[in-house]
């Protein structure tokens, strides 16, 4: 196992990039600790891939270095980095039996007979595949080669990382269940260093000690999930964690008052902030008390989801959503209050007092 470094990684697919937005990767400079367990979070096409195909060698960066332990790997070739790698798609040998795919990775490295029997079966279970053990890979369902593909990155416990690039994308609800707790129970069991990609915020804030959330080939907020629940430091994070997302309103900072349209609300703290910046509000729809004292709002439509009503209204001439309890009740003259602990202030775009604000 191995903590890995990324510095200053850039990358761009073309020959010769013109300016900023032909980089995939613009600025990525990170650690992932030896042992932990990342999830990778953020919408498709953002660079997850790309990033990910760094550090097992698969793609070469255009610009950076990526250290395992302190020692610099960059220009090793995949098989030299000790990487298990698992895609979004199955590969497996078709003319293998599943079981011999599954050695496959450990009889390459020698690994006596015995220990490879072991290691084999242990992973048959965890997937589920003991019935299917002497088939022929060629055959089985796109879920069942998934397994395969799965039990093929975890059957080794000496590689540097697991990088796994939304492996569940393909296998039913039921069993990515399962397959997600196994994991988790095998990372808590040999500590290797994981790094899980995914678009799906579930997925993530169920699964990893830390989610490093991406967004336009930079990570932009590496936290715990309650961190990035409350203090998202990017307005892409608030909306993007959390459903629905963040509201993020335009607004006008003074002292320790925030103007939105003609309503003004006040704040635990003066947010330090140059004049005249342009800045947002974000309010999560958790946060905003519907009522009957504050400010108003008129309401548009309201949406019964269960145990919440997610309420849509326009406030200040801007559309907002609120969430209330199943049974909270609507107003005749309905007002809303924002509660100032639960306010975040945003300057183009990055949180005022975020490590990240003013880049
Ligand atoms: P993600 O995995 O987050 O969906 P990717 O890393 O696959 O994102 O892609 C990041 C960006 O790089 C996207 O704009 C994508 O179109 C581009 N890209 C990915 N692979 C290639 C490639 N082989 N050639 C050119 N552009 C690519
Ligand atoms: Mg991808």
């Amino acid at each position: 196992m191995a903590r890995i470094d990324l510095e200053h990684i850039r990358h761009a697919y073309g020959e010769k990039p013109k300016s900023e937005a032909d980089y995939a990767l613009k600025e990525v400079h990170h650690q992932w600790n030896d042992g932990g367990a990342y999830a990778l979070l953020g919408p498709s096409g953002c660079g997850k891939t790309t990033l990910l195909n760094i550090i097992s060698g698969l793609l070469q960066p255009s610009e950076g270095r990526i250290l395992f332990d302190g020692k610099d790997v960059t220009n090793l070739p995949t098989q030299a980095r000790n990487i298990a790698q698992v895609f979004q798609f199955p590969v497996v040998y078709d003319t293998m039996t599943v079981y011999d795919n599954l050695a496959f990775p450990l009889r390459n490295r020698g690994v006596p007979e015995a220990e490879i029997d072991r290691r084999v079966r242990e992973i048959i279970e965890m997937t589920d595949l003991g019935g299917w053990a002497r088939r022929k890979a060629r055959g089985l369902t796109a879920d069942q080669k998934q397994k395969i593909s799965l039990g093929r990155g975890l059957v080794r416990n000496d590689v540097n990382a697991i990088l796994f690039d939304e492996p569940l994308t393909v296998i039913d609800p039921h069993m990515k269940w399962q397959l997600r707790s196994q994991l988790k129970k095998l990372h808590r069991q040999f500590g290797f260093t994981m790094v899980y990609v995914t678009h799906d915020q579930t997925e993530a804030l169920t699964f990893a000690d830390k989610v490093v959330v991406m967004y336009d080939g930079q990570i932009v907020q590496i936290g715990t999930p309650a961190e990035l629940f409350e203090r998202p430091s990017h307005t892409f994070v608030g909306y993007f964690i959390g459903s629905p997302g963040m509201n993020v309103l335009p607004a006008a900072i003074d002292g320790d008052r925030v103007r939105i349209g003609e309503e003004t609300i006040g704040l635990d703290h003066a947010p330090k902030i140059a004049a005249g910046a342009r800045t947002e509000l974000g309010i999560r729809p958790e946060f905003v008390r519907l009522g009957r004292e504050g400010m108003p709002v008129s309401i548009r439509k309201v949406e019964d989801i269960g145990r919440q009503k997610i309420v849509r209204a326009d406030f200040a001439g801007k559309p907002i959503a609120i969430v209330v309890p199943e049974d909270g009740e609507i107003p005749a003259e309905p007002r809303v209050a924002f509660d100032p602990a639960a306010i975040n202030i945003y300057a183009d775009s990055w949180r005022v007092g975020s490590k990240e604000a003013g880049r």
